[in-house]
């Protein structure tokens, strides 16, 4: 049996696994529904996730409330976290070092909750989920299996906040995440990739 969301949350409340800890207001853990089908993954907290403690509370998450709403979530149907949970100081993206000491976090969080698919939001949660090097401009859209989860790489909200093209396409890939829970793996696109691990420890 896997150990409980509380339980990952009691344990790290204190981290000071890097320097970011130091400087937060609130660490940033994680929000919403503790047995959902859907695990969002951000990227980090930003000034108001860090005064809050809640993730996705800024331009940011209302643009991600709005995504959710059109198709037909509310943010309490599924739970949204980020790859680091210290904001990095001034929005700076998170360094290896940084991401390095979270990741265990994240994936502890992720086995708790045990989604059908994992949302990766922009590039720095896509490479660190699927653990590897890549665009999001080419795995935006498609689906990655690992282990039991599919993961499911988006565009970052705060990237398409200001680029239309951007947002058009990170639309469109919640209406093909709906599609995929509608009717299943079996009969949605393919798999990118079947033999990837989540490669826990
Ligand atoms: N961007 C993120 O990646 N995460 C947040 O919580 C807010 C903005």
């Amino acid at each position: 049996m896997s150990e409980d969301l509380e339980e990952v949350r009691r344990e790290t409340a204190d981290c000071l696994n890097c320097s970011l800890g130091e400087a937060r207001t609130n660490l940033v853990f994680g929000d919403g529904n503790p047995s959902a089908e859907i695990v969002f993954v951000g990227e980090a907290p930003g000034f108001y996730e860090d005064k809050q403690g809640l993730p996705f509370v800024g331009a940011a998450g209302k643009l991600l409330t709005e995504l959710l709403a059109s198709i037909g979530f509310k943010r309490s149907d599924v739970y949204i976290a980020n790859v680091l949970k210290c904001r990095p100081p001034d929005n700076r993206d998170p360094l290896p070092a940084e991401i390095d000491a979270c990741r265990p976090i994240l994936l502890r969080q992720l086995v708790a909750i045990n989604p059908k698919v994992i949302v990766t939001l922009g590039a720095f949660a896509t490479r660190t989920v699927l653990n590897r090097n890549v665009s999001i401009s080419r795995v935006h859209g498609q689906t990655f299996k690992m282990d039991d989860f599919t993961v499911f790489p988006m565009y970052h909200p705060a990237a398409a906040l200001y680029a239309r093209a951007t947002r058009e396409l990170l639309s469109e890939d919640f209406r093909k995440l709906k599609v995929y829970l509608e009717v299943g793996a079996a009969q949605s696109q393919p798999h990118r990739e079947e033999a990837t691990q989540l490669d826990l420890f």
